[in-house]
């Protein structure tokens, strides 16, 4: 499928980066997960069919504002800046960052500890923005390492290239469940709200997928999904 949801007024095409378990995942080659299922409730509402554009993570953006694609589900945290560039919705998952690190490593703890260390991120991700930007007072930082994907910085960190990785939380719990060696640090840590993004001034858009997503918190749907993909 190439994008061209803009001449079939019969489909509404989601962007995201399938490489964010359980929100987008490739399984076969079909992309499920909890965005997807929301998703489709909001192209129901629509009554129009779904199309899901698999991009890279850093490129959802500017495809939404280009037109490319209609919106976001993307796991994406709702920032200040992105919303330069984008209309978000009502926020529908909260989240946080965590560090992924070593089974046997009891240094790391809190994000002071990442200073000086070779720390792997997604690429483009609140993650990466935070270890990129940090500077602490007495001027130290932290060593960067950027991955197109997650897993592959989790990976890495599994046979000791990297000293941590920072990820959203969820992702982080599935990702470090298929790799040997590595442990989560329960810290406290960013917290942060997924919302789903439009392009600017798309308020007929916007407001549809508001309706759905406060429908779904008061009809039990949400919760049903939630149980689904989160396990509780
Ligand atoms: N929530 C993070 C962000 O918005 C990561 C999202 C992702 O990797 N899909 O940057």
């Amino acid at each position: 499928f190439v994008g061209c949801g803009k001449q079939d007024s019969n489909v509404i095409v989601m962007g995201t980066n399938p490489t964010f378990p359980p929100f987008e995942d490739i399984q076969g080659d079909e992309i499920v997960g909890f965005d997807v299922e929301i998703s489709k409730l909001v192209a129901e509402k629509l009554g129009k069919e779904l199309k899901i554009e698999d991009m890279e993570f850093g490129q959802l953006l500017g495809a939404a504002s280009s037109g490319k694609i209609d919106f976001i589900a993307a796991g994406m945290t709702a920032t200040e800046d992105r919303a330069k560039q984008v209309d978000f919705s009502v926020p529908y998952f909260e989240s946080k960052q965590v560090i992924i690190v070593a089974e046997d490593n009891d240094s790391i703890t809190q994000a002071e500890d990442l200073e000086g260390k070779k720390v792997g991120v997604q690429l483009g991700t609140t993650g990466d923005l935070f270890v990129s930007g940090y500077e602490s007072d007495a001027g130290a930082t932290i060593d960067v390492v950027q991955f197109d994907k997650g897993a592959m910085a989790v990976a890495d960190l599994s046979i000791g290239k990297i000293d941590a990785v920072v990820l959203d939380e969820e992702p982080a719990k599935k990702i470090v469940a298929n790799y040997k060696g590595v442990k989560l640090v329960e810290a406290p840590f960013i917290e942060e709200v997924y919302a789903i993004a439009v392009k600017k001034g798309n308020a007929e858009l916007l407001n549809t997928i508001n309706e759905v997503l406060n429908e779904i918190q008061e009809n039990g749907t949400y919760d049903a999904l939630y149980a689904e993909y989160f396990g509780v």
